[in-house]
């Protein structure tokens, strides 16, 4: 299949702010070498804890900030950081934020906040209303009733709503959701979810999907990508990765999650401790002060991500970086069988 999104090698970092005379900033390594595709039609789902660098790559794959290196293809085209092309490419691509309010002015109704983009881009007032209205209906809100109301008048949820309204009213291929759901209580995360899947199928849509909450992203993925401090420890179709985790960070991610099923026990321990500070991040694997396998190699040399599992299992490959993966031709095993 096509890819909708091509990245590779994609680099960024920060310094950090000087907090006291004669302290040297020192450099953030926020995202390190990240190289993924996302085929048309699927959903990517990102996860990791907070830190690891999953807003930074938004923000870069949005073209908000400049990377230091690699590359972005979005829809074929590489990303450069040019006027122009950034807001020719909000017609590939869109953004919906955590915060709800975020993304809308407080002094621009429903409908105005919904037309905006499209009268940027040049579509006539009439036509940019009677679309603002059908999104409304399509995300659930009655446009005779929401139209008019101005941000602080309606719910998170709805406002969410109008958010995704708002994200689709240029026609994108691909929707990039950073924690979108996060905020909305329960009730209201699943019918979200419920109707981006709708909308996906409905618009040929293509979704990149940010969230440190893995039964959110089991739900909604078909492809899962684990960042740990800036790097992909581990990436595989949906199943593959949940029901085979190979890296020893996405076992306790997964053994960590509240699980729906509160007879459900797992094997592995849960992860316990905050990550290292993403400055100066440990040598060699990033994960060695955290992982109970951590032999004397895991200090000296960066693992890299190989195949844990054979490629054809569930479609695309599931790879992870760690050198205690067992070298494998068809088979392997991974550091906790
Ligand atoms: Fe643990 Fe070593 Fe694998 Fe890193 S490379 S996850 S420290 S076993
Ligand atoms: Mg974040």
């Amino acid at each position: 299949s096509i890819n909708v999104v091509e990245v590779s090698g994609l680099r960024k970092q920060f310094k950090t702010r000087q907090r006291s005379w004669g302290e040297k900033p020192r450099v953030v390594h926020a995202v390190s070498d990240i190289s993924f595709e996302l085929a048309a039609g699927q959903t990517l789902g990102i996860v990791g804890e907070s830190g690891c660098g999953k807003s930074t790559l938004a923000r870069l794959l949005m073209g908000l900030i400049p990377a230091d290196g690699g590359t972005v293809r979005i829809a074929g085209v590489e990303l450069q950081q040019d006027a122009a092309q950034l807001k020719a490419l909000r017609r590939k691509m869109q953004m919906v934020f955590q915060d709800s309010y975020a993304s809308l002015n407080p002094r621009m109704s429903i409908e105005d906040a919904i037309m905006f983009g499209p009268l940027v881009h040049g579509t006539p007032r009439a036509e940019a209303r009677e679309r603002a209205h059908q999104l409304l209906s399509r995300v659930g809100l009655d446009p005779a009733r929401f139209a008019a109301r101005y941000p602080h008048e309606v719910s998170g949820g709805q406002r969410q709503r109008v958010n995704i309204a708002r994200a689709l009213a240029l026609s994108p291929e691909v929707v990039l959701f950073d924690e979108s759901v996060s905020a909305l209580d329960k009730s209201v995360e699943i019918q979200v979810l419920n109707l981006l899947r709708d909308l996906k199928e409905e618009f040929g849509l293509s979704y990149l999907f940010i969230s440190h909450d893995l039964n959110v992203v089991q739900y909604i993925s078909d492809v899962v990508l684990v960042m740990y401090l800036g790097k992909i420890v581990e990436i595989g179709p949906a199943q593959s990765l949940y029901e085979n985790p190979a890296h020893p960070y996405t076992r306790a991610l997964l053994a960590s999650m509240p699980s729906m099923d509160p007879e459900q026990r797992t094997l592995s321990a849960p992860i316990t401790g905050d990550p290292p500070s993403p400055i100066d991040p440990p040598s060699g694997c990033r994960f060695r002060t955290r992982c109970p396998y951590a032999q004397a190699v895991c200090g000296e040399a960066e693992p890299q991500l190989s195949m844990p599992l054979p490629a054809n299992l569930h479609g695309s490959p599931h790879l992870a970086a760690c050198h205690m993966l067992v070298p494998q031709s068809g088979h392997s095993e991974s550091p906790a069988a």
